[in-house]
């Protein structure tokens, strides 16, 4: 990575700035762009964070729940509790390394992409995928309250299979800025 990329890197950390992973230039090492990740995001580059943030950030965008990045991390054979990645998914959340999304109940996915983007939810397998380009247009939506302004807006497309009923479509307000 070169210096200027670095100052690049440091400018764009905030949420609502989106660097795709793996970072693409060829010199760069997976390994040492999560651990520069952690250090601009605030975070000290403990051994369990760098195990999350490699699993995490390593191959590409992705939607993740506590439990799948869980079993990711037994695979791999690292020895983590369920506990501690639930810890350091909502960690690296405040950091805005990810973003939370909530599609039903408690369920929440983690999305290494942290622009405003929508989602579809597909019930019967309960994955998260992206829902590509920005071809939604949301209408009609309410005046913010008086000294609030609208910080963004999700769209949650939920699917079933077409032979055991209709898509139901919902809008869920966000809270990211
Ligand atoms: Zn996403």
């Amino acid at each position: 990575m070169t210096v200027s990329s670095i100052k690049d890197f440091s400018r764009a950390v905030t949420p609502a700035d989106h660097i795709p992973w793996p970072q693409k230039s060829p010199s760069s090492c997976p390994i040492s762009a999560v651990r520069t990740r952690l250090r601009l995001a605030g975070l000290r580059p403990t051994r369990q964070r760098m195990a999350l943030g490699w699993l995490l950030f390593a191959k590409g965008d992705r939607h993740v729940s506590a439990e799948m990045l869980y079993e990711e991390a037994l695979r791999a054979r690292e020895p983590l509790s369920l506990a501690t990645v639930y810890n350091t998914l909502r960690q690296f959340s405040e950091a805005g390394l990810l973003r939370q999304v909530s599609v039903s109940g408690p369920k929440t996915f983690f999305d290494t992409n942290v622009s405003e983007h929508h989602h579809f939810y597909n019930e019967d397998d309960e994955s998260v995928v992206d829902i590509p380009g920005s071809t939604i247009q949301v209408a009609g939506l309410p005046e913010a309250p008086e000294g609030m302004v609208i910080a963004s807006v999700e769209v949650i497309v939920r699917l079933r299979r077409a032979d055991g009923g209709e898509v139901v479509k919902k809008v869920a307000g966000g809270q990211h800025a």
